[in-house]
């Protein structure tokens, strides 16, 4: 049989990490089974739902590299992929459960159900519909109907029965259908309810295993309930625990970012954050932690989904994200930095020259060791461009004070206007031979030029920034320095 399962989210807002993650294991596991990965939109919520949120939503998937074979902007035979331009098949539907005595239609009011949840809560039961309009005649209903009530349609919820549903995740987990009132299947406005469209979704496009969030799992009997009634068959289900943040708690935007794109704009590679969410209640066999998304397809199960809640550590994500940018080609690194130093100004907006593009190489190159995401570029730019140093303070403003400074700084002043270009090798030969001649031990000479240049003593490494600031700004960071240090 052919695997089908699909990604369904509601265009609400942007993509959310944990969205990613269940589009992300529907993926794979299509990928796996060779199956069909569908992706459609429950936009049924017309308030909420908007064109620019599905936008988003598909955007952050392409950036994942998240593919589908089926679905909004790719199409297919099962089609249309918007719930909203799925309602004529919803009423066909609608009418099989009416016609059938699974469903009901339902006349009462906000005021009365109010009522009766509050009655329902005063005696400590659970707050649900009793049942009040299941048995009006046709007359009953015309009375209604004339006094301008506009009808909801209730699934009729059979008593005493208990549902199962085969999770693999969860295993067999039953609910009891007392404690579910006969719920809204389509609202007054005509508009399908999520319990009862995601139900007609699933089974006309034939879907096969149904993967998303554990928040899902107490809907899932009310589904179950609606494929019974029509003599379909259910799909399989496996529900992804929760994703909480290292306390514990649900994750929120204080534990960091909580959408796709906001990791994209901070920097972040796409290969990191697909690699870091498959870690996000699944665990791989062995002991590694590096995956590709060909090796996740390879690697992933089901059964190794786990059932306890997921953690997000952001530190993790910025371990994972560091190890794929030491690994990324210097282009592509430049590519994704170039925003973040525009946004400071330091590079103009639009197309670069050669010259500003092979500085920006070198600059990502230099720090592509010490940074986590590339919008920490901004935190180090100085280092490479201007003729101003920072200014010196406590320990870097006593190297400057000792006794060799002042000849450390005539000698690579000479040096560095003998020398023809400023290389990498050649800094590092220039450096060298400034040891051997002033016969002095390498952190007599490299810590002042470090503080004169930088005024730090800590950075990037010394070949790196003189060659990226030029000839230039090195001489003008050491005459700003001498002139306030040494004067
Ligand atoms: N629209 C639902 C959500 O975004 C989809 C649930 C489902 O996959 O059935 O959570």
């Amino acid at each position: 049989m052919e695997i089908r399962v699909r990604f369904a989210p509601s265009p609400t807002g942007p993509l959310h990490i944990g969205g990613a993650r269940s589009a992300l294991f529907n993926y794979l596991w299509a990928c796996k089974n060779k199956g069909t990965f569908i992706v459609r939109s429950e936009d049924t919520d017309l308030e909420r739902s908007s064109r620019e949120s599905e936008h988003n939503i598909l955007e952050s998937l392409r950036w994942l590299n998240i593919q589908w074979n089926e679905g909004i902007e790719v199409g297919g035979e099962h089609g249309p992929y918007r719930q909203t331009d799925r309602l004529a098949l919803y009423r066909e539907y609608t009418e099989k459960l009416v016609d059938s005595g699974h469903a009901y239609y339902c006349y009462c009011t906000e005021e009365e159900l109010e009522q009766e949840r509050q009655a329902l809560s005063a005696k400590g039961e659970t707050p649900r519909y009793l049942g009040k309009c299941r048995t009006l005649t046709s007359e009953q209903r015309a009375v209604l109907e004339k006094e301008g009530r506009k009808p909801v349609v209730r699934f009729r919820v059979p008593e005493g029965q208990a549902i199962h549903i085969m999770d693999h995740v969860r295993g067999d987990v039953v609910f009891d259908s007392n404690g579910i009132g006969d719920y809204v299947i389509v609202k007054s406005d005509g508009i399908p309810t999520y319990n009862f469209a995601v139900v007609i979704d699933d089974t006309t496009m034939n879907i096969t295993h149904v993967i998303r969030g554990e928040e899902h799992l107490s809907n899932t009997p009310r589904q179950v309930l609606i494929y019974q009634a029509l003599g379909l068959p259910t799909p399989e289900f496996a529900h992804i625990s929760l994703i909480l943040n290292t306390e514990g708690g649900k994750m929120s935007k204080r534990d960091g970012d909580t959408a796709v794109m906001d990791y994209q704009k901070k920097g972040y590679l796409p290969e990191a954050i697909a690699n870091f969410i498959a870690l996000l209640g699944w665990a791989p066999s062995g002991e590694e932690e590096f995956y590709t998304l060909d090796e996740l397809t390879e690697a992933f199960s089901l059964d190794r989904v786990s059932k306890s809640p997921a953690v997000f550590d952001l530190q993790k994500l910025n371990y994972m994200n560091a190890h794929y940018l030491k690994k990324a080609a210097p282009e592509r690194l430049a590519e994704l930095a170039l925003p973040h130093v525009q946004e400071i100004g330091i590079l103009p907006q639009g197309e670069q020259s050669p010259e500003q593009q092979q500085w920006l190489i070198g600059v990502v190159k230099a720090i592509s060791e010490k940074i986590a995401y590339m919008a920490e570029v901004k935190d180090f730019v100085h280092y490479f461009h201007g003729d101003v140093p920072m200014e010196p303070e406590g320990e870097a403003l006593e190297v400057l004070r000792g006794e060799q400074v002042p000849t450390v700084f005539g000698l690579f002043k000479e040096k560095l206007q003998a020398v023809e270009s400023l290389s990498e090798a050649e800094v590092k030969v220039l450096l060298k031979q400034m040891t051997k001649e002033l016969k002095l031990g390498g952190k007599f000479v490299y810590m002042p030029v470090r503080v004169a240049l930088t005024g730090q003593m800590h950075g990037p490494e010394l070949y790196d920034i003189i060659p990226l600031l030029g000839r230039e700004n090195v001489l003008k960071r050491l005459e700003v320095t001498e002139k306030r240090y040494l004067g």
